[in-house]
Formats: C-alpha cells, sequence, structure tokens
C-alpha cells in the first residue's frame, strides 16, 4: 500500500530544490518575476505539505488547516506566475483554492471527516489546475505545441483532482479505504506534475530563443530588420512573390549628405534621423515585404509586387515623406532627403545578390542624377551582369509626386481652357 507520508516528504524535498533553482533564476534575471512567482509556489507547496506530513507531531489546527491552505497557496502562486510571463495582470480568481479551502474547513461536516476534507482539498486543487489550464492555453489563433500540452496536461490533472473528490462523497468509502484511494490520485497527480514541470522548462526555453533571436536579427538603433535578418526574411518574401504578384522589387534607400548632417548636428542628431526614415519606411512598406537597415545610413525592402509602377509608387512616397518636413533631432531642424534605386526582377530569376547588386547600380544613378531622386532598372537593366561597371547615365528617373501633382495641375488647367 502507498504511504502517503513519505510521498508527502519526498514531494518536499523536491518541490524545495525547484523552489531553489527558480529563485537562482530569479535572482540572475529580475526582469522574468515568473520565475520567483513559481520558486514561491514550489516553496508554499513544500512548506505546506511538510505541516501535513507532520500531522500528529503538531496541533491539527497547523498541520490540516494550515498546512494544506498554504500548499493550495501554491498553485495560486504557479497560476501568477504563468499570468506574469505573459505580461497579464494578476487576477483575483488564482486565490479561489486557497480561498476554498479556508471557508470550506470551518464547516463541521467537513473538519470531522478525512473523506470530506479530501473531497474539499480536491476540489480546490480542481479548480486551481482548471485555472492553470487557462493561464497557460496559446491565443486566440495561434499554434503553440507546447502550451497546448501543457494545458491539456492540467486539464488532467484537474480530471485526476475531480474524480479522487468526487469519488469521496459518492463511494463513502470507510478511512482504510479513503487513504488508498487518496494514496493512488496523489501518485497521478505527481506524475501529471512531473510532466507540467518538464514542459514549463520547455516553454521557457522557447520564449528564451525566440527573444534572442528577435534580438539577432534586429536593428538597435532603429528596430528595423537588420542584414542577417533580411537575408533571413528574403527567402519568405521570394516565396510570396511565386506564389502571387510574380515580380520583386528591391528599394535600396541611401540617405544624402549624410555624414555632412552628422559633421554639423552631430552623431546623436544623426542617430534620429536614421530613426526616423525607419519608422517612415515601416509606415509605407508593405507587410508582405522584408525591410531593414543594410547599414550606416542605407535601407532597402524587398517587395513583391506586380508591376514597376506599384514599386516606384512606394517609393516615391517614401522618399516624398522623408523630405516633406524638417526633422526635429534634439534642438535642431534638420532637413533630410534619401535617393532611391529600384530594381525589380521576375522572381524565376531573382535573387539576393543580384536584387541588390542591381539596386545598388539603380542608387548610384540617382546619386549622379542629383540626389533625393528615385532612378529605377527596369527588368532589362536590373539582368545586366553584375560585373559590368556601372552606367552612370543608366536606369530611368522616375518622376517625383511633385512633378506628378504639377503635370496633372496643368492638365486640369489645360482643360479649363
Ligand atoms: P551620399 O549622399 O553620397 O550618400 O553621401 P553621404 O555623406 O551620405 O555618404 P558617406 O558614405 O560619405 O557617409 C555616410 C555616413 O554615415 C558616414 C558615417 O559616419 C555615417 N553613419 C554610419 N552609420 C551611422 C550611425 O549609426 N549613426 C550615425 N549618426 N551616423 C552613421
Ligand atoms: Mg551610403
Ligand atoms: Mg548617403
Amino acid at each position: 500500500m502507498l504511504n502517503i507520508t513519505t510521498g508527502l516528504i519526498i514531494w518536499c524535498s523536491e518541490a524545495t530544490t525547484l523552489a531553489a533553482v527558480l529563485f537562482l533564476a530569479w535572482r540572475h534575471d529580475r526582469r522574468s518575476p515568473a520565475y520567483l512567482m513559481w520558486a514561491l509556489g514550489f516553496a508554499f507547496s513544500a512548506v505546506g505539505l511538510g505541516l501535513v506530513a507532520a500531522r500528529g507531531l503538531i496541533p491539527d489546527t497547523l498541520s490540516m488547516e494550515f498546512g494544506n491552505g498554504m500548499a493550495l497557496l501554491g498553485e495560486s502562486a504557479w497560476i501568477a506566475g504563468f499570468h506574469r510571463i505573459d505580461k497579464r495582470r494578476l487576477q483575483w480568481s488564482a486565490l479561489l483554492p486557497p480561498a476554498i479551502w479556508i471557508v470550506g474547513i470551518k464547516l463541521p461536516w467537513i473538519h470531522e471527516s478525512y473523506a470530506n476534507r479530501v473531497f474539499l482539498y480536491d476540489l480546490a486543487g480542481a479548480v486551481g489546475a482548471n485555472l492553470l489550464a487557462s493561464a497557460v492555453r496559446p491565443a486566440e489563433g495561434r499554434r503553440e505545441t507546447t502550451r497546448s500540452q501543457l494545458a491539456f496536461v492540467f486539464m488532467a490533472l484537474a480530471g485526476v483532482c475531480l474524480a479522487s473528490s468526487v469519488s469521496m462523497i459518492v463511494l463513502r468509502p470507510s478511512l482504510e479505504e479513503a487513504l488508498t484511494y487518496r494514496g493512488y490520485s496523489a501518485l497521478g497527480c505527481a506524475l501529471l506534475i512531473t510532466t507540467a514541470i518538464a514542459l514549463s522548462g520547455r516553454l521557457l526555453m522557447e520564449r528564451a530563443e525566440r527573444r534572442w533571436r528577435a534580438i539577432s536579427i534586429t536593428d538597435i538603433l532603429t528596430g528595423v530588420l537588420n542584414r542577417r535578418g533580411l537575408q533571413d526574411y528574403f527567402p519568405l518574401v521570394a516565396e510570396k512573390a511565386t506564389r502571387g504578384s510574380a515580380k520583386i522589387a528591391a528599394l535600396l534607400f541611401d540617405l544624402d549628405h549624410f555624414k555632412a548632417i552628422n559633421d554639423r548636428y552631430g552623431h546623436q542628431s544623426g542617430d534620429t534621423v536614421l530613426a526616423e526614415f525607419a519608422r517612415i519606411g515601416r509606415q509605407f512598406v508593405p507587410g508582405s515585404a522584408a525591410f531593414g537597415r543594410m547599414g550606416g545610413e542605407e535601407f532597402i525592402a524587398f517587395i513583391p509586387v506586380v508591376d514597376q509602377a506599384e514599386a516606384e509608387a512606394i517609393a516615391e512616397t517614401v522618399r516624398a515623406d522623408f523630405c516633406r518636413v524638417p526633422l526635429l533631432a534634439g534642438q535642431s531642424l534638420v532637413s533630410a532627403t534619401v535617393s532611391v534605386g529600384l530594381a525589380i526582377m521576375p522572381c524565376d530569376i531573382a535573387n539576393w545578390d543580384r536584387l541588390v547588386s542591381a539596386a545598388d547600380r539603380a542608387l548610384y544613378a540617382a546619386k549622379r542624377a542629383g540626389r533625393n531622386c528615385t532612378i529605377v532598372f527596369n527588368e532589362a537593366e536590373a539582368a545586366l551582369t553584375t560585373d559590368a561597371p556601372p552606367d552612370p547615365n543608366g536606369g530611368e528617373l522616375v518622376p517625383t509626386l511633385d512633378d506628378q501633382i504639377h503635370a496633372l495641375r496643368r492638365l486640369g488647367t489645360l482643360a479649363q481652357m
């Protein structure tokens, strides 16, 4: 037969170790309060069930009433931990398991009978396991396998607790039978909790990996993709283009006379200008594209497009918005402009090297054309060998938005004549 006291002592030592490990993890990374909550959860559980194991050696109020309540408070702390990893606010409902126990144990018919106390404790445990399952469930529409598995384990835990609780009322077992049933249900709960601990460890590792990956592909100054991120995302853009639009455009942006801006207004103001350009780029480049910083004052966007006109419109919108009004950088108003080299290719021949090299040659032509403009290399020009020296007269100057508005106004005036 299972010896409950031995089981409780084994659990206490396991829970104390986990509490210590989680506490050290929290000391190492204080931005993760979830570790502290879980450490407290295991500490409450260890102390609470340690008091229960000491039944007969210490007063009943301390062992049975306070000990079980404390163990259930551990469940509340675990629930709070799962809320904190998602940066959600703590909810009062997390305190339901110990609250159910504290209120219920005052009732004489529960207090007097072992089977009825197990009924109450396991009912509170089932409510807690259910709250754990809802705290960890993936958000609507997101596929996160570890979270789904963890939610399933907590639901199973709730099921075992509920079955144990109900059996005490329905079967009306003798004390000896109740101890046996309780022993088996406690073993089932311990196995499920061990599985949940392993899955929670995996959840934390996956979360840390996602965080480091996001850091490794993000440009720290502007928050857009860095070169590594652009290289990672390029195949996704190419795939989207193959499925839909059939063409890829590369828009290479280079801020004009940026060295002079740094020299005149200071490096920090230069940084503000870079961040502002990135904001504008993010605003106008469509979500299907990859937009990021190639390095220095150069940015690039790879966009799946249907035709050249679509790519030109995006390039011109970004260019025109950037030079529209001077930027406030520190105490100074800085006027900045950008030149754009645009290359477009059908996706069956497009690759990173070809597109970047063609966009770079178009950018060279834009600088030669006087800056603050867009030069486009159509499919034929973009496909020229990259070994050829850049043709300063190559490419086609895209009429600026101002030019286009001016032309429309003139057409309007002519129509009225
Ligand atoms: P052009 O119009 O021909 O592109 O001239 P430019 O001055 O923009 O080009 P150049 O390549 O001569 O200078 C680029 C400058 O960009 C030099 C470098 O100090 C500055 N720069 C590169 N990275 C950063 C950065 O992160 N912050 C700031 N503030 N400046 C940077
Ligand atoms: Mg440059
Ligand atoms: Mg420049």
